[in-house]
């Protein structure tokens, strides 16, 4: 009996009756028992559960979840210490809904702690390997996620992208990665890291995946007052295949200094197979995009700031008692957060401090507003370059190896630069599979763990 690797094969064979839901769950939780300890993907796995007998697309299909999905039957610890042993009382919206239409859940996805990181060196409790070279990262933050389903050892998983952390490390480990537009997918239940930023979206092994998970948890939810009011659709309607007269816009600002050789020709050669097949390639300007990072690295530390202070050892996980009240605050939060948390917290309330709040705060949020214009500017039919969609590399250069961005947290910000604009504009996006780069070492056949 073989398990195909895809959510829609896995859900039509369960439909045919060539194998069972459970024998399918069985399959992934064997290849986790005999993988993942080279990996480092799951930081908590599943009891056998039974799955709903609900008539969906992914009835059946056994999924992973990043830890920061809130989730009633199993720990959710965010890949912190201090919230070590939390088990929420309820699901994210997201996880309920996939519940419900019968998906089956195989564990917890290791991640950068309150998923800051872009590498996934910050997990408190352990590193993810990418599967395809082991000395190196898998990206981050939803590096568990994406490890996963690249060493198939899950089908899909749930990841969040606050400033790439879905579509960065789907790109480091070669898999598709999905970022909804903001508010398409309920945050109820995701920890906050940055709430203006912050969408859960799908890592699949295609965009037919990508658009049936989606399908199953986008929506309007009251719980999260950010949602979109807009229905839920089904978006496998759209994969017509055809992308004839399809306007691909081209930021020159993504293709300049920085950009590695191996990852620009792997593109470029993507983009010449669009024109091939009839896409028109239109070379765009985003002129604010140099303000990007640092605009984000004010907006996602103001927010981790305010949001990460319910973390009093008071109602959550770790307690390191000390006496009375305040120290113990402080002695739960020393010992609790790590320190690449810790840094974003002193960032980010420096900027929001009185005094600076002018200057930094207001600041980058009027410069994000600019940003968002940038892209309207490009979509825009009668006043713009009226493009449909816009490609660019996802990141600057394939994976790295363990410690080599780990010593200087500006680098590591840095290769965040093609990805956080989508985020501050509130746009969707997706990392796609285009190609290995030979030159740095990684064409290889097949993922190393299996
Ligand atoms: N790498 C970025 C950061 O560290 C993005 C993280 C994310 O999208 N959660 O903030």
């Amino acid at each position: 009996m073989t398990i195909p690797r895809t959510v829609h094969g896995i859900a039509e064979g369960i439909r045919k009756k060539q194998f069972t839901a459970d024998e399918a769950a069985a399959f992934y939780r064997a290849r986790i028992e005999q993988h993942d300890g080279r990996v480092g993907a799951y930081l908590h796995v599943y009891e056998p559960m039974s799955s709903g007998s609900a008539d969906s697309p992914v009835r059946g299909v056994p999924l992973g979840l990043k830890d920061l999905l809130a989730t009633k039957d199993a720990p959710t610890t965010c890949a912190s210490r201090i919230l070590e042993g939390y088990r929420p009382p309820y699901d994210a919206t997201a996880v309920a809904r996939l519940r419900a239409a019968g998906a089956n859940f195989l564990g917890k996805l290791n991640m950068d702690e309150f998923a800051m990181g872009s590498s996934n060196e910050n997990s408190a409790f352990k590193p993810v390997h990418n599967p395809w070279d082991l000395s190196r990262v898998p990206g981050g933050s939803s590096g568990g996620s994406a490890a996963a389903v690249a060493a198939n050892l899950a089908p899909a998983t749930l990841g969040s992208d606050t400033g790439g952390s879905i579509r960065q490390p789907a790109s480091f480990c070669g898999v598709t990665g999905l970022k909804p537009t903001y508010g398409r997918v309920s945050r109820y239940g995701l920890v906050a890291f940055a709430s203006s930023l912050d969408q859960i979206g799908p890592f699949t092994h295609d965009a037919r995946d990508a658009a049936i998970v989606l399908s199953a948890m986008a929506g309007h939810d009251p719980m999260d007052s950010t949602s979109a009011s807009v229905a839920a659709e089904d978006f496998t309607t759209h994969l017509t295949g055809d992308v004839k007269g399809l306007r691909i816009g081209i930021p020159r600002e993504y293709f300049g200094k920085g950009l590695s050789p191996a990852v620009e020709a792997a593109v470029r050669k993507a983009l010449a197979a669009m024109e091939e097949a009839g896409a028109h390639l239109v070379e765009i300007s985003l002129p604010h995009t140099e303000h990007a990072i640092a605009v984000y690295y004010l907006v996602a530390t103001a927010e981790a700031s305010s949001n990460l202070a319910r973390f009093d050892g008071i109602r959550y996980g770790l307690r390191v008692p000390d006496g009375s009240l305040v120290p113990t605050y402080k002695k739960t939060r020393a010992e609790g957060f790590g320190r690449e948390v810790k840094r974003r917290i002193m960032l980010g309330t420096y900027c929001l401090s009185s005094g600076y709040y002018d200057a930094y705060y207001r600041k980058a949020l009027e410069v994000r507003t600019l940003i968002q214009r940038d892209f309207l500017a490009a979509f825009d039919r009668d006043k713009g370059a009226g493009v449909d969609i816009i490609a660019t590399p996802t990141s600057p250069a394939v994976a790295f190896g363990f410690g080599e961005k780990s010593a200087d947290p500006l680098t590591m910000y840095l290769s965040d630069i093609y990805t956080i604009s989508a985020n501050l504009a509130g746009l969707p996006g997706i990392s796609i599979p285009c190609g290995f780069s030979a030159a740095e070492g990684s064409s290889l056949p097949s993922p190393k763990a299996g």
